[in-house]
């Protein structure tokens, strides 16, 4: 099936290389081990090929509000490389006006010169992997960075122009103290981010780690300690493991959680057409994604497509609609089990009506906490 005639504004690139292939990591990267010679040449030709089919198939809406570009570390990628890539896809689009450019940095690959050049080129939002401010626990996950060159990194971000900064943090690492993530937040925070993304680190059951990893009761007090603690530094918490100063909500990720279309370019990026309403997505491996582009003639290496059925398209619904501050309005709760659903978790403390938007209900900061449960109920 043909996913349409769809012209994407929001687009996702995924840049596969790592320094190392960090303990608890699900995406698809490759540490340097892994990286031959000559990949990161494959990897810009092939690219440069996909948008060049995207372009031709008319899939570049004429602006493009906002560019994602995520991996693995595309910070590990040269201004000059990043310069060609940019200027591909800019031969069949261009920035529209209040654009955000978003690039995931990591504070092992970065100078201040590399980002006055990235900044040359438009990219105007950074996202830095912290993680952590603490070198032990940063040693145990895999992370070849400390605490002081993850500071000197964002020191050189801010150094080098970037006024829209986001960092992310892990909690619910093993070890991990409330007074370690006071003392990460008000560190992170000493610079002026305007944003900030703590998400729970989530091990599958075989991991090394696995059971270490603490009670559900201590994860539920972290997450409301760093709820607490990030309003209280003026952040709104608009998505469960999101915080946003004012006006500064990230809008690709939004675009993703209110279930917009966004087209992925790279090995295992994910796309959504929203209309069709189709989801698809490329190879998880740099040569079987690189070889149907590299081919003559050259081909889309899309590996699945799935058209979503009426009840995923109710189930994405719910879970796109609790996992944001905004939450759904009452007319969803149009039958008698729902509404005696919605009574109990109201009484639970986990959903409530929404503050300042009348006729709306969301969920509390614990009902973020326990998202899963929420959905399972309501969907
Ligand atoms: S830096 Fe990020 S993408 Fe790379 S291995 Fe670590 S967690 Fe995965």
């Amino acid at each position: 099936m043909d996913d349409g005639p769809v012209r994407y504004s929001s687009i996702y690139l995924h840049f596969p290389f790592c320094e190392t292939k960090c303990h608890y990591c699900d995406f698809y990267s490759l540490g340097r081990e892994k990286t031959g010679p000559d990949d990161a040449d494959l990897f810009e030709k092939a690219l440069l090929s996909e948008i060049a089919l995207r372009g031709e198939r008319g899939e570049f809406a004429d602006r493009i509000e906002t560019i994602f570009l995520g991996g693995g570390t595309p910070s590990m990628t040269p201004p000059e490389s990043m310069e060609r890539i940019f200027k591909s896809l800019l031969k069949w689009t261009s920035p529209g006006q209040g654009y955000e450019w978003t690039m995931e940095a990591n504070p092992s690959s970065i100078t201040r010169e590399r980002f006055k050049a990235y900044r040359d080129l438009g990219i105007n939002r950074i996202s830095m992997g912290v993680q952590s401010l603490r070198s032990d626990h940063l040693l145990k996950l895999g992370r070849v960075h400390n605490e002081r060159e993850a500071l000197d990194a964002l020191e050189s971000v801010f150094e080098s122009g970037f006024t829209n900064v986001s960092t992310d943090l892990l909690c619910g690492v093993p070890g991990q103290t409330l007074a370690d993530l006071d003392s990460h937040i008000q560190g992170l925070t000493a610079f002026p981010l305007t944003h900030l993304s703590i998400y729970l680190l989530t091990l599958t059951p075989g991991h090394p780690m696995y059971r270490d990893l603490p009670e559900e009761s201590e994860q539920l007090d972290h997450l409301a300690f760093i709820h607490e603690k990030m309003t209280g530094l003026g952040f709104e918490h608009y998505e469960i493991s999101n915080f946003a100063k004012p006006g500064h909500r990230a809008r690709h990720n939004l675009v993703y959680w209110t279930g917009g279309s966004y087209l992925g370019l790279g090995p295992s990026a994910h796309s959504f057409s929203k209309s069709t309403p189709i989801r698809f997505r490329n190879p998880n491996s740099l040569h079987r994604w690189a070889t149907p582009l590299l081919a003559s003639p050259a081909r889309l290496p899309v590996e699945e497509r799935e058209e979503l059925t009426p009840d995923q398209l109710e189930l994405e619904k719910w879970m796109l609609a609790i996992r944001l501050e905004e939450g759904f309005p009452q007319d969803w709760i149009d039958t008698d089990s729902r509404r005696r659903k919605v009574e109990v978790l109201v009484r639970e403390g986990l959903l409530e009506s929404h503050p300042r938007l009348g006729g709306r209900l969301r969920a509390t900061p614990r009902g973020f906490a326990l998202s899963d449960a929420l959905v399972r109920e309501l969907s």
